[in-house]
């Protein structure tokens, strides 16, 4: 069941997505060398209880942090802890805040240091096919629309899309229908209507498109070792362009 949401829904889906938003900027900006990750998830988490939030992740199917922070060939879903952040690394930040009912979901890519210059280009190619995508992300076209305008863009820079992990709808559920996968042909899946709200999040790989999960249950990696690359925002589909819930009061976002 897709739902369309009204006046009310959408404002506070907004006040959700701004303080993921929050969250998501704080996280980023202690990011640098010899930082820990837990010490990231715990500026990610002060930012969303401060503002009377739950994170979305903690405790979702037994994730057991406020963020998931994923470093270099890590793509998704990486576990806060010890880890130090080093020199030249990439981290990838998902953050969740769940208010009055409501979630917000997005994520970034953010660097320590100076990081060689094809990896700053997978990272800037990654947030651009974002906005690919979202040229599609209105009323009248499908799902499969803006999968595939995020693919191609990808595709055109030499870099590869993950398959087996997708975007999602979102409300008062973290993940609700539809899937929105970053892939795949035009004009397919279901058609977008005013009102829906959907997680929109390329996953992007610098060498192929395979993934493996690791160990710990959690911890999704590239199975080549290549870097990988996240950008996500939670946007509302509406008749014109699409509006980014997870901005500032400003519209502003990472
Ligand atoms: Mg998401």
């Amino acid at each position: 069941m897709i739902k369309l949401r009204s006046e009310h829904e959408i404002k506070l889906m907004a006040q959700a997505g701004e303080i993921a938003e929050l969250a998501r900027r704080a996280a980023g900006e202690i990011i640098a060398p010899g930082v820990t990750t837990a010490e990231i998830n715990a500026a990610a988490h002060k930012v969303i209880t401060a503002a009377g939030a739950k994170p979305s992740f903690l405790g979702y199917a037994g994730f057991p942090a406020s963020i998931c922070c994923s470093i270099n060939d890590e793509v998704i879903h990486g576990i806060p802890g010890k880890r130090k952040v080093r020199e030249g690394d990439i981290v990838k930040i998902d953050v969740g805040a769940f208010y009055m009912g409501y979630h917000g979901d997005c994520a970034a890519t953010f660097t320590a240091g100076s990081v060689p210059e094809e990896t700053q280009r997978l990272i800037e190619v990654t947030r651009q096919s974002f906005y690919e995508g979202i040229k599609y992300a209105r009323e009248g076209y499908r799902i499969s629309d803006i999968s595939h305008a995020i693919q191609e863009y990808n595709e055109r820079h030499g870099f590869s899309v993950v398959r087996e992990y997708v975007g999602h709808g979102i409300g008062t559920e973290l993940h609700e229908e539809p899937e929105v996968p970053n892939f795949g042909p035009p004009g397919r899946g279901m058609r977008l209507f005013a009102g829906m709200t959907i997680a929109i999040e390329p996953m992007v790989n610098a060498g192929g498109w395979g993934v493996k999960l690791l160990s710990d249950g959690w911890t999704v990696k590239t199975a080549d070792g290549s870097m990988s690359s996240h950008y996500e925002n939670t946007i509302l589909i509406t008749k014109d362009e699409p509006i980014i819930l997870t901005a500032d009061a400003s519209g502003r976002h990472v």
